[in-house]
């Protein structure tokens, strides 16, 4: 048995040369004498590695010096309550564009704390396209506009071809960009805060990355303990507590990886390249397979899937495991199946999939 391509969500893949190197150093670190996962966070070792994996994401996205880099617990989840918390002031207008599934979870997070305004909804429509800007009614004095730039479950993406984010002017953009990020260039000067979970596109699942304009960490926000006052984090440098450690470390590398591959520059065109393969098999096949999303914004990440004749779905995916191409069940909300293909994911496996995909249709077609 080899190691088969895995096309999970999240905990997603990671590049095979990063689990070596881990595999490598797990039991020594450096010359630290122990593993990386057994010493203090404010040990000079772990310092270092933290040090350089801020510095390795800031160079990957271009992360300008006034934006703050947060290594957190909690998953994206967290941060969902946590930007209410933290920006707006009780029971203030925050206006959400709700995508696709992550949209609503985000909403409801912040339920309790602001008057969330929901700007605008892809619901009605299934969630297979994105409201246009023109559409959003937007509330006047909102804390903040929270969009997803990639709905992992829906499998839309704010694409160029859809339009430009609407200018906001004193309103933050806030974005969760947890399935998508460092796939492609990111000008993050356009949003007041960004964070991704890391265990989609940068590495394991337990440490969420926020990127977070330092003027903004100035706001009065609600009452909050300070675990979930992203000024102290900032302050502490993420040590408020005992970070995930170990999970920091593995995104490091993950980081090194990305760059030494080439960057998000290179990343951008795998994507594109991957996306292109998968949708040409789908769309190609006569029916036999479909997505349902309005192509200007196809997810480059997420690629869900239905086969015209959903009695042999359960064929499809046990033949493709048994093929080496894995977790390819659809999410529970959509039924079908799913793609994902992030960074990870090179473009072999992809053409692997796609060649599949083909076969099953001439025998079973
Ligand atoms: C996976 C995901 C989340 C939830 O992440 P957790 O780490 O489980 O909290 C939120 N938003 C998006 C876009 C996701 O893909």
């Amino acid at each position: 048995m080899s190691r088969a391509y895995n096309f999970a969500a999240g905990p997603a893949a990671l590049p095979e040369p990063v689990l070596r190197q881990a595999q490598a150093e797990l039991l020594e670190w450096g010359d630290a004498r122990a593993s990386i996962a057994e010493i203090s966070h404010r040990s000079p070792e772990f310092m270092r590695v933290a040090a350089e994996a801020e510095a390795d994401l800031r160079r990957l996205l271009s992360i300008p010096d006034d934006y703050a880099v947060l290594f957190l617990a909690g998953g994206a989840t967290t941060q969902q309550a946590l930007v209410a918390l933290n920006f707006a002031a009780p029971g203030q207008a925050a206006d959400y564009v709700v995508s696709g599934h992550w949209g609503k979870v985000a909403l409801k997070q912040v339920q309790a704390y602001v008057d969330a305004n929901v700007a605008a909804s892809g619901e009605a429509d299934g969630f297979r396209d994105i409201p246009p800007a023109s559409q959003w009614r937007l509330s006047k004095d909102a804390a903040y506009l929270h969009v997803t730039a990639n709905e992992t479950i829906h499998g839309v993406e704010f694409r160029p071809e859809w339009g430009a984010l609407p200018e906001t002017g004193d309103v933050p953009l806030f974005a969760d960009f947890s399935s998508s990020i460092a796939s492609e260039p990111l000008d993050v000067s356009k949003f007041g805060l960004v964070y991704a979970g890391a265990q989609k596109n940068l590495g394991p699942v337990g440490v969420t990355v926020v990127i977070v304009r330092r003027d903004l960490l100035e706001r009065a926000g609600q009452p909050r303990a300070d675990i979930f006052n992203y000024a102290s984090h900032a302050k502490a440098g993420s040590m408020l507590n005992t970070p995930p450690s170990y999970n920091w470390y593995l995104a490091g590398l993950v980081f090194k990886w990305m760059l030494a591959e080439g960057g998000v520059v290179e990343f951008a065109r795998r994507s594109a390249e991957k996306a292109r393969l998968l949708y040409a098999a789908i769309d190609g096949s006569g029916g036999f397979y479909r997505n349902e999303v309005a192509s200007n914004v196809r997810s480059r990440m997420n690629v869900p899937f239905f086969l015209q004749d959903d009695a042999l779905t359960a064929a499809f995916l046990a033949e493709a495991k048994e093929a080496g191409l894995l977790a390819l069940k659809g999410h529970r909300v959509l039924g079908g199946v799913r793609a994902s293909i992030y960074n990870a994911m090179p473009v072999e496996g992809v053409r692997a999939l796609a060649g599949f995909m083909h076969e099953f249709q001439q025998r079973r077609g």
